[in-house]
């Protein structure tokens, strides 16, 4: 029985011409495999929008939120309204958008009578999640209407979660469970569930969201849980480059990644993969692609347990942090258990030490703080410790700045000295706060201001990329 689980990103299914390659690519794929389960995610820019008005709701600014709704009710009637679809079902997905629209705001009134803490995080989680409860209703519509049996199933039905919300972590047997009561029963009839990304629920049925770009994270969990062949990622983007494209157009495409390539790259920042959707792939060895959704014909990168046969050098990544500097040794671990209950009590997420080094009278560390914690989750990190280091001796000796980390990815980098030199040798002029590789080998990075990221990336990804993407040498 061979399964294949395709992701859609916002980026595929925000406009007609995606949804009409997304059209193509399903039906195309369903006649070459017995089971295909698809994940999407909201239209693109739909989720920043909903936490937008999550925020506006929690400052009672009942206009400001209001007025989201609109607009998002606006955009996705519209988009309905260019597709192909018969009277029917276009009657059947206006009134599902609206009433999808006006629960949200039922809750957006309720968060904006400030209710208990606990109960204002599953409130945002439901008002976020609406995006992709949304998009999996139109796309599965526009399936049926071309006569492919089609289900939207909420993720809330069938991916149980920890009760973290805004980052939750899947418990893979209990989603398996789930799956194998309502899902496999549509598999072994050909229907194809269009599942949506990113929402989940905790087992006393409270929704959940797994982070920003959660929907890979939904689609690792579908293939492990319905021992799938392969996961197809399909995005904006030719698959997974040698830099983010939007910094660099020098940017080449990667053709071929070993899960551990991957799970770096994901990590350090490359925003195409969610950071912790790897590693159950890993684990049970299925492939994952990534493919350009307008350009079905290329073939993308695969990430699988492919072994380099030289080491070689592959990707550069940035991700944003905070760097922390004291001018004393110790108190290390002190400082993260204060940084990270800070952040907790701000974004609810926990952040993630990527640095810390030592010397004899000098500290320094650098977190990263996970996107879920919202778009300006580091600025609020900041003011909340300026607020603490005011009440705090021992917070109050250490000095914080935005630092920028800079990763190069690739295969067995211990063994790369000479690329590694050339790369410090091009970044001359640009203060280095702090050096590390990681312990895979697939890893170096670089704490470096934030100002000097972009030219720093440029450089760097001067030396790594050759024609063919990749070097190695040595
Ligand atoms: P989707 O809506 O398909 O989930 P995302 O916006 O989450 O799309 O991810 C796609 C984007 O990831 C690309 O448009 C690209 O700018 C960015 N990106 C960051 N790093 C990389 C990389 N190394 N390779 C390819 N794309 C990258
Ligand atoms: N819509 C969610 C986000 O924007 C999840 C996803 O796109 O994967 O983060
Ligand atoms: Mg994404």
């Amino acid at each position: 029985m061979r399964t294949l689980v395709m992701k859609f990103g916002g980026t595929s299914v925000g406009m007609t011409t995606g949804l009409t390659q997304l059209l193509s690519i399903v039906m195309y794929e369903y006649e070459r495999w017995d089971r295909l389960i698809l994940v999407v995610s909201a239209l693109e820019g739909v989720t920043d929008a909903l936490l937008e008005a999550a925020r506006l709701a929690q400052l009672a600014n009942r206009r400001g939120y209001r007025r989201i709704v609109a607009t998002l009710r606006t955009r996705h009637l519209a988009l309905i309204e260019h597709l192909p679809l018969g009277v029917n079902e276009r009657i059947a997905l206006q009134a599902d958008i609206d009433r999808l629209l006006f629960d949200m705001l039922d809750t957006c009134q309720a968060l904006s009578d400030r209710p208990e803490k606990t109960s204002r995080q599953e409130a945002v989680d439901a008002i976020i999640g609406v995006g992709e409860r949304l998009s999996a209703r139109i796309v599965a519509a526009l399936l049926r209407q071309n006569d492919l049996r089609s289900v939207a199933i909420d993720g809330t039905e069938i991916l149980i979660t920890d009760s973290i919300h805004g980052n939750a972590t899947p418990n893979f047997a209990l989603t398996r469970e789930r799956i194998n009561t309502l899902l496999s029963p549509m598999l072994e009839r050909r229907i194809v569930p269009v599942v949506t990304g990113f929402i989940a629920s905790t087992t006393a049925g409270k929704q959940t969201t797994l982070g920003r770009g959660g929907s890979d994270l939904t689609a690792s969990v579908m293939a492990v849980c319905t021992d799938a062949s392969e996961v197809w990622i399909w995005t904006d983007v030719d698959g997974l480059m040698s830099a983010d494209p939007r910094d660099t157009d020098q940017a080449r495409v990667v053709t071929q990644l070993s899960y551990s390539e991957a799970a770096e790259l994901a990590y350090f920042g490359a925003r195409l993969l969610h950071t912790r959707m790897i590693a159950p792939l890993q684990e049970r060895r299925i492939p994952l692609r990534v493919r350009n959704i307008f350009k079905p014909q290329s073939i993308g990168t695969l990430v699988s347990d492919f072994v380099e046969s030289v080491p070689a050098l592959k990707a550069v990544t940035l991700i944003n942090g905070l760097g922390m500097a004291c001018a004393q040794t110790g108190g290390i671990g002190r400082l993260i258990a204060t940084v990270d209950d800070a952040m907790f009590e701000v974004g609810g997420a926990h952040t993630d030490v990527i640095f810390s080094s030592q010397s004899s009278w000098q500290s320094f560390l650098a977190f990263v703080v996970p996107t879920s914690a919202g778009l300006d989750g580091l600025h609020s990190l900041e003011l909340a410790l300026d607020a603490r280091a005011a009440q705090d001796e021992f917070l109050a000796k250490w000095a914080a700045r935005p630092v920028t980390i800079l990763t190069i990815v690739g295969t067995r980098v211990n063994e790369l000295h000479t690329l590694i030199a050339e790369i410090i040798a091009s970044l001359a002029g640009i203060r280095l706060l702090a050096l590390s590789q990681s312990p895979s080998n697939c890893s170096f990075s670089l704490v470096i201001d934030t100002g000097d990221a972009e030219d720093a990336l440029e450089r760097v990804h001067q030396v790594i990329v050759v024609p063919q993407g990749g070097r190695s040498t040595r």
